[in-house]
């Protein structure tokens, strides 16, 4: 029998819930592999431990050995400090546990996410009258389930048949600085990294046109069948959006699929100052958003919009005579989304939404939005070299002591890492490596920029 819950040990949890949320411990741990190992080899698991032994052993670890992104000096991944509401939200789901796959085994909370995912579409812009939406478990499934919608809809001989029921090689185009999850799915739906088409960016570091209009052309010449286009709202390495009106033009001309994966940039539709620069979103034959990334949640929410409700039964529709039966008038998930046991993800963002409203959410963005123009300013105001632009909060910049040679973002990353209490990153632009600076936490303050921009000075003399 499992014991109790003791009161002591719910005790433990809230304080510990308030206590990280409040203060995070350093950033940046140092520890190997075989450290840990050892660590955990007295857990034989022969004897049963006090529950709040275990608990307290969790923590320290957690505490210990772990990089912080809900640190406020993480200016690191796509990895947000979680809002309050969100932690609540995952620990309720867990509680009850629903099982999401049948709407009939949920209603209560297949109803909240939809009533969730609605909101979301109507901020991007979507035709909220017909559009079929779920959450995922992040960003790649939701462009997983974009690439198959598109195969179905574009190609669906080959729901029966395959690919074998082509003669022509379907082609997808991305960015070249596009997010690898595609590379993983074109290897994943059978269509093999031949057929991910890279597309080159021009000096802004957007997608660019008119190399697109060329690729396009020559592969037809060459024997493919262009279907699919994406464009980045939001690049991982740079922050840059594509130019996603054009490439919506494109592809209607062209008869072909306008993906938009907007990952981490999709949130900023609910800020009135940032949502122009997602323009052209709503024009998308779908959408990947991330609610783990710019909306502050726990990993893993990810979502998923289209507007062919058709396309989306047809990808995934099958005949599973142990399921309750369908009820008329409701999306049923195992029927239309590619899990099949499903958690109740929805949640976080329903509670976020709710407790915060829509306001307090853009308020969020929008300090983060300005605290990566702040970081701008302070680097040139340094002698820095910003290398990217957009209005988001990601930042590439150099050196010129980096340019010159006379010291690597390598020894200053190193440098960086040592001290515990900052996290920045690297990319390579262009072939020259630069520092990538994202806010992800909205409790972030020019404080905390001015913490890093006096360790970066001290680390090129
Ligand atoms: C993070 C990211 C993804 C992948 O999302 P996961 O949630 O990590 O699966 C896809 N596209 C972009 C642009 C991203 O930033």
């Amino acid at each position: 029998m499992e014991p109790a819950t003791s009161a002591a040990l719910l005790d433990k949890l809230s304080h510990e819930i308030q206590d990280f949320f409040d203060n995070p411990t350093s950033v940046s741990p140092t520890v190997t592999a075989a450290e840990l190992r050892q660590h955990l080899s007295r857990f034989t698991f022969d004897q049963p431990l006090e529950a709040e032994t275990v608990f307290d052993e969790v923590r320290q670890m957690m505490r210990a050995w772990n990089v912080q992104i809900s640190h406020p000096r993480y200016f690191g991944l796509f990895n947000p400090a979680p809002t309050r509401p969100a932690i609540v939200a995952d620990a309720l789901t867990a509680v009850y546990n629903p099982q999401m796959a049948a709407w009939s085994h949920a209603p209560a909370a297949n109803e909240i996410e939809r009533h969730t995912l609605h909101h979301v579409a109507r901020k991007l812009g979507l035709p909220t009258e017909t559009v079929a939406a779920n959450f995922t478990s992040g960003g790649s499934e939701a462009n997983h389930t974009a690439v198959l919608v598109a195969l179905a809809h574009h190609f669906p001989q080959t729901l029966e048949d395959g690919l074998f029921a082509l003669s022509k090689r379907p082609a997808v185009y991305v960015s070249e600085l596009a997010h690898n999850s595609f590379d993983k799915i074109v290897k994943h739906v059978g269509l093999g990294l031949g057929a991910l088409r890279p597309v080159p960016v021009d000096a802004s570091l957007r997608m660019d046109v008119a190399a697109l209009k060329t690729l396009l052309k020559a592969d037809e010449q060459a024997g493919l069948e262009p279907f699919l286009v994406v464009g980045t709202a939001g690049v991982t390495s740079t922050g840059t959006i594509d130019p996603l009106p054009e490439l919506a033009e494109i592809c209607r001309t062209n008869g072909l699929w306008f993906h938009v994966d907007a990952a981490w940039a999709g949130a900023a539709a609910f800020s009135e100052t940032l949502k122009p620069a997602l323009r052209g979103i709503e024009s998308a034959d779908s959408v990947t958003v991330d609610a783990h990334k710019w909306f502050n949640l726990t990993m893993g929410a990810g979502m998923f919009f289209t507007p062919h409700q058709e396309s989306v039964r047809a990808a995934f529709n099958v005949r599973a005579d142990y399921m309750p039966a369908s009820e008329a008038d409701v999306a049923v998930p195992y029927l239309t989304t590619l899990q099949w046991s499903r958690r109740f993800t929805g949640l976080k963002l329903f509670m976020t939404l709710a407790e915060l409203g829509d306001e307090a959410v853009a308020a969020m963005l929008d300090h983060q939005a300005e605290l990566g123009h702040y970081c701008r300013k302070c680097l040139s105001d340094n002698g820095w070299i910003v290398v990217n632009e957009t209005p988001l909060p990601v930042v590439n910049f150099t050196h010129p002591a980096i340019r010159s040679g006379a010291v690597s973002v390598e020894t200053i990353l190193e440098k960086v890492y040592a001290g515990g209490d900052l996290w920045i990153s690297s990319v390579t632009l262009r072939g020259e490596k630069a520092f990538r600076f994202c806010v992800t936490n909205y409790k972030s303050t020019t404080a905390d920029v001015d913490v890093l921009m006096r360790a970066l000075n001290s680390f090129v003399g």
